[in-house]
């Protein structure tokens, strides 16, 4: 049972590759030979400063990013870039437009909305935040220092399948739930940010993706912790950093790259997320998606039984056998499988025959 592993379908922390688990284990005493453990080497020594190279290269790699943006490696989570970003962009003045798609962008825009002037363009509010705005809904105001979006709501399960065309307005994404889960136009965006427990690594550590321009903006008067610059310059290093955290971002990235980056990340994605909706699709209303086909996410499969009861027995019946974290967010409620990058197809098949033969025995 040591080695024993489940299928983990919690929304994050989440699933990592085994194999990147693996090299961990193998390091974990003496990495590459030095006789410590990369948690306990300083982050000033020159083995952590290959690593950090290593995951930052690693990031712009498979992102293709160009050279004008910096990679920088926050604590604070993704909540911290909530407040970093308008106190950096916004408390001088002016207006932002938020696009309001979820939970996670409801919670980014009251960050911002302690720090200056907002504007909601677009809310998916009013329906139950089951659908996601096309480019073409979306008039930005002419003013807007910048505009605000979450790519994948995490909590409800939907997904914008576009890069957001800010047409001139610089667009900042928290792309959290779905980084690096298929190829993007990075150069659509000024600064895209994700907490790295559900697709790149561990918790404790945020990737911030910046276009020099936008952080060129930034106050020289920001508290220095808080200030992007102050990481840009100091190659993520102002402090100490989460450098366990970094490293196994560093290992994920060479997974990711064995795999075949992220063209065959997304394939793959795309065919798990298929198998889920086609079962729930096919089940005869026994399940019900929450998101409009159209806006489905390929990372957080989100759906719903008849009653509460029902969707309780489902998440103890899975777990029992093996299929562990469906239960839904506790502020929604459901069902929620999250099938990021680590998580095998064979998990995905295991979860829906487990959904067909439940249908069958509680219809
Ligand atoms: N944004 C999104 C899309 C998320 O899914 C989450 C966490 N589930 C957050 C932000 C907040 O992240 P953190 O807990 O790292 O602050």
């Amino acid at each position: 049972m040591l080695n024993h592993r489940i299928y983990n379908f919690s929304s994050g922390p989440a699933v990592l590759p085994v194999p990147v688990l693996e090299k961990a284990r193998e390091e974990m005493l003496s990495y590459r030979g030095c006789g410590m453990s990369v948690m306990e080497i300083s982050h000033r020594s020159s083995q952590f400063e290959a690593i950090l190279e290593s995951a930052k290269q690693g990031i712009r790699d498979l992102l293709q990013i160009p050279n004008n943006y910096q990679i920088l490696f926050l604590q604070g989570g993704a909540s911290l870039q909530f407040s970093m970003i308008p106190m950096n962009f916004l408390a001088g003045g002016g207006s932002a437009d938020y696009v309001i798609t979820g939970t996670w962008s409801e919670k980014a825009l009251a960050e911002a909305d302690r720090c200056g002037s907002t504007r909601i363009i677009s809310t998916k509010k009013d329906g139950g935040y089951k659908a996601v705005p096309t480019q073409e809904e979306l008039r930005f105001s002419p003013d807007a220092l910048y505009v605000h979006y979450v790519s994948n709501e995490t909590i409800h399960g939907v997904e914008f399948t576009y890069d957001l065309d800010g047409h001139g307005t610089p667009v900042i994404c928290d792309a959290s739930s779905n980084i690096l889960s298929k190829a993007i136009d990075v150069e659509k965006y000024a600064l895209i940010y994700a907490g790295a427990q559900k697709n790149i690594g561990p918790s404790g550590v945020t990737v911030v993706i910046i276009r020099d321009d936008l952080l060129e903006t930034a106050p020289k008067n920001q508290q220095s912790i808080l200030d992007y610059r102050n990481f840009a310059e100091h190659g993520s290093m102002p402090n100490t950093p989460n450098t366990w955290g970094i490293y196994i971002i560093s290992l994920v990235c060479d997974w990711l790259h064995a795999q075949g980056g992220l063209a065959s990340m997304e394939k793959r994605n795309k065919e798990k997320a298929a198998l889920l909706y086609a079962a729930i699709d096919s089940s005869d209303g026994f399940y019900a998606g929450h998101a409009e086909r159209q806006a489905r996410s390929q990372m957080n499969v989100t759906f719903r039984l008849a009653s509460e009861g029902l969707e309780r027995k489902f998440c103890e019946e899975a777990d029992a056998n093996g299929l562990n974290g469906l239960k839904g967010h506790r502020s929604v409620g459901g069902v929620r499988a999250s099938i990021y990058n680590a998580f095998p197809k064979s998990g995905v098949e295991t979860l829906v025959d487990f959904m067909n033969d439940f249908a069958a025995r509680n219809s």
